[in-house]
């Protein structure tokens, strides 16, 4: 096998890497025998030479062996979503109890907010006792019993992924669809899912802002769950304006338990059949997308979803009234109107922006250590395409415990909406299968 100088040198040329050398690698990083400056050199060839699909795989699968590897072959199959991330996107909250209501097990590694983007463990924690601090078995368990289980990410999950990251995070080599790729499922891998479906987005709220970036990321992550054994499936979805009409922890909790109750708005219900339809055939390929789409109405329809995330609440050590009484999740201490300055057709939404702006009044942090608001948030009132008259709502600032960040914060809100006079299509959420 070559030194890891003849490693470099040959990733530096665009020479293909073996799956030993990767290995070894990884094993030297995680050891501490291959120094920072090495390491950083090998990400840094990495960006700039990219990996083929084998090696991105063989990446994956070394990060994923750096730490405990949770079995849950016996509970098989259990799947996941990824989420690349958006404003408003609350969709795990309803989509992991409608398809555990509908047949499948459901176990879900979830991170914190990311840039401009909320966290699911946030969104969780605003609901009163819950907890995702869960070990292997807690989870076990609660796939067995309740078949959802909504966990953060542990210490002796692919400790090479946080070496590395905290290395990308400050020589510029976060950008690589490898890296980011390796990221995330050696952590996803190691919780031992059998079918993970991507949800990638697309649009001015999303990381990748391109259609043709966010293609390639979702090919990346599909390909690379494909060539270590899993299941994989997924799909481009539109975030150029936020995901339904909450922004903000405990107003996405409510927005996901009214969408359990078969209400909530349209996006955020087809974001959990598209996405859940795959999930329930990952257990059965066979079973015709129609038919999986039926399982989870029926399942929504009867009422089981939401009984079955009052039992997981439970699980998790929160409150599962807050299902049939919202108003026990922490509530607004005042709400302020951003008003339309002119009467027209909503042509766009900042949407990115919105998601910093959200940030300052509680909903995500600036840094690690920051607390977040779970009252504070947005209700988004208008969308593109939705015709305004002048003065009326845009969008209501709900603020939590904190004072507005500035005098102009509310106009900052409403200059997010471009108005204009043209008609105006709101965007269809499945932009393309993957
Ligand atoms: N999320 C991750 O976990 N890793 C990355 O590299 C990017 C996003």
């Amino acid at each position: 096998m070559r030194s890891i100088y003849e490693v470099l040198r040959a990733k530096r040329d665009g020479q293909e890497l073996t799956r030993d050398e990767i290995a070894a690698f990884v094993r030297g990083v995680v050891a501490g025998s291959i120094p920072d400056y090495q390491a950083a050199a090998f990400l840094m060839a990495t960006v700039i030479r990219g990996m083929t699909t084998a090696e991105t795989a063989a990446l994956t699968e070394a990060m994923r062996d750096s730490g405990e590897c949770w079995d849950l072959s016996d509970l098989a199959p259990v799947v996941d979503k990824h989420s690349t991330g958006g404003v408003g996107d609350k969709v795990t909250l309803p989509l992991a109890p409608l398809v555990a209501a509908a047949g499948g097990r459901v176990a879900m590694m979830s991170g914190r907010g990311l840039g401009h983007t909320g966290g699911t463990l946030d969104k969780l924690a605003a609901i009163p006792g819950f907890r995702t601090d869960l070990d292997l078995a807690r989870v076990r368990k609660a796939l067995d019993t309740v078949g959802v289980a909504l966990f953060q990410q542990t210490d002796s999950v692919a400790p090479a992924d946080r070496t590395l990251y905290a290395l990308r995070d400050v020589t510029a080599t976060v950008e690589s669809l490898a890296l980011i790729t390796a990221s995330i499922l050696s952590k996803k891998l190691a919780s031992g899912t059998h079918g993970i479906v991507f949800d990638v987005k697309t649009g001015n709220g999303a990381f990748m802002k391109a259609l043709g970036d966010s293609r390639a990321l979702g090919r990346s992550l599909v390909d690379t769950t494909r060539a270590a054994g899993r299941h994989a499936s997924g799909w481009i979805t539109d975030m150029s304006r936020p995901l339904g009409r909450a922004v903000g922890n405990a107003l996405e909790a409510e927005e996901s338990i009214q969408v359990l109750k078969g209400q909530g708005p349209g996006p955020v219900r087809e974001a959990c059949f598209l996405l859940g339809a795959d999930m329930l055939r990952f257990a059965d390929p066979s079973l015709p997308e129609a038919e999986a789409r039926r399982r989870l109405k029926q399942a929504l329809d009867s009422g089981k979803a939401a009984e079955v995330f009052e039992r997981a609440i439970e699980f998790h050590g929160g409150d599962p009234r807050v299902v049939a009484d919202p108003s026990r999740l922490p509530r607004p201490s005042q709400q302020l109107p951003a008003v339309a300055p002119r009467a027209g057709i909503v042509q766009s939404i900042e949407t990115e922006r919105m998601g910093f702006l959200s940030i300052e009044i509680g909903c995500g942090r600036r840094t690690r250590e920051d607390a977040v608001d779970p009252a504070a948030g947005f209700l988004v009132e208008k969308t593109v395409g939705d015709r305004v008259e002048r003065g009326e709502p845009l969008a209501i600032v709900c603020l939590g415990s904190r004072p507005l960040p500035r005098p102009t914060y509310v106009e900052d809100v409403a200059a997010l909406f471009r108005i204009g006079d043209a008609p105006a299509t709101p965007p269809a959420l499945a932009v393309e299968r993957l």
